[in-house]
């Protein structure tokens, strides 16, 4: 049977990575040099690609890594001398945090209960701040960030670069470059490809901090600190073997997306989210699990079942769907279900049957 991934990452594959898969390999993609010309073309496209479709100022620079962990540890070396400050309210917040004590900078937090948002106005964020990092979409708990919030938090704060993680609301999330310093995403998200790609997005001011830090001696050298992948990235290169059909991939899927247009993909996006959240609302089983509509993921939506996830999940499997528990703690209590660009509004109707045939059965 043909399986669905509503899971939030790996997820189900855009419809047209089989061919493309197909056409990478008639192409010899996995065989090309990294330093030759054929994969230079591949880079300034992929890059010229990414900026137009997701409206990326031309002055920043778009470096590839192998994860958005990787992304969260490279930000921290080559941007911070001592201070980051972390917005924290689940896992994928506190990993971003961890990466910077685990790079023994001096990181603050202001943490909230999980499935709470963020109020700009009630955090207080000291001036020896030099990098603020938010988590817009929280995929462990399905807290979305108001953005609208962002050029107050800047007003407030225009000594901090501020970073924002993307991965699991990118290519819906629309977000105003010009208000950020560092934004990333990996691929197997909303994206729809396999795993093991990085995406960081890197302003001017982002760089120089990281030349002002090599002055200094601060930089955490490393052969992904900024100076080097903005060396390589001047030659349309990276500084080790990429993943270059990945890569390859990513080209090819925004190149579909933006021929289905980003506007199209956010509608549907909203309105499949709506569906979803209107069913959990009038559902005598299921509830969303953040309280505040305003605060609630567009691309990620959690609700608590009352039967517990194992139950869900299993029945939906059998019949080919395949959805994720809670995160950690809240695994038995909650079911998380992806909303990404490779789910079809038809799609997430059908599941939505399924769903509410799971409570017609169990209240028989
Ligand atoms: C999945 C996820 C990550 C980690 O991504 P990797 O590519 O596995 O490193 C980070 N942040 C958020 C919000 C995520 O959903």
């Amino acid at each position: 049977m043909e399986k669905k991934f509503f899971t939030s990452g790996p997820s189900q594959l855009y419809p047209t990575i089989k061919i493309h898969l197909q056409s990478a390999i008639q192409e010899n993609i996995c065989s090309i040099s990294h330093r030759g010309s054929l994969f230079q073309t591949l880079f300034k496209d992929t890059t010229q690609l990414l900026k137009t479709f997701l409206h990326i100022p031309d002055s920043y620079q778009i470096f590839f890594l192998s994860s958005a962990t990787e992304a969260m540890g490279r930000i921290i070396g080559s941007c911070v001398d001592q201070y980051s400050f972390h917005l924290v309210n689940g896992a994928f917040s506190y990993l971003f945090y961890n990466q910077s004590v685990k790079l023994k900078k001096k990181a603050l937090k202001h943490e909230l209960p999980l499935g709470c948002g963020f109020d700009i106005k009630q955090i207080k964020i000291p001036k020896k701040i030099e990098l603020i990092c938010i988590t817009h979409n929280e995929t462990s708990t399905g807290v979305q960030f108001d953005l609208r919030q962002v050029s107050q938090l800047k007003q407030k704060n225009p000594q901090s670069l501020l970073a924002l993680d993307i991965v699991s609301s990118a290519p819906y999330v629309n977000v105003n470059y010009s208000l950020f310093d560092l934004v990333f995403f990996s691929v197997q998200k909303g994206f729809g490809l396999p795993a093991g790609l990085g995406v960081l997005i890197v302003s001017k001011q982002a760089l120089q901090k990281a030349r002002d830090l090599k002055l200094h001696g601060r930089l955490q050298e490393s052969y992904h600190d900024f100076i080097n992948l903005e060396k390589y990235a001047g030659e349309f290169q990276t500084p080790t073997t990429p993943n270059v059909l990945l890569i390859y991939l990513l080209n090819k899927v925004i190149s579909d997306m933006k021929k289905r247009g980003i506007s199209l993909i956010r509608e549907e996006t909203e309105q499949k989210a709506e569906l979803l959240y209107k069913f959990f609302e009038l559902s005598s089983d299921f509830k969303p699990f953040v309280s505040k509509p305003r605060n609630r993921s567009k691309t990620v939506c959690v609700a608590e079942a009352k039967f517990g996830s194992s139950y869900c999940i299993k029945q939906l499997m059998q019949q080919g769907f395949v959805i994720g528990s809670g995160y950690k703690e809240l695994k038995e209590k909650q079911i998380r279900i992806a909303n990404f660009p490779a789910h079809t509004l038809q799609d997430v109707q059908t599941l939505i049957m399924k769903l509410q045939m799971l409570t017609n059965k169990k209240n028989k």
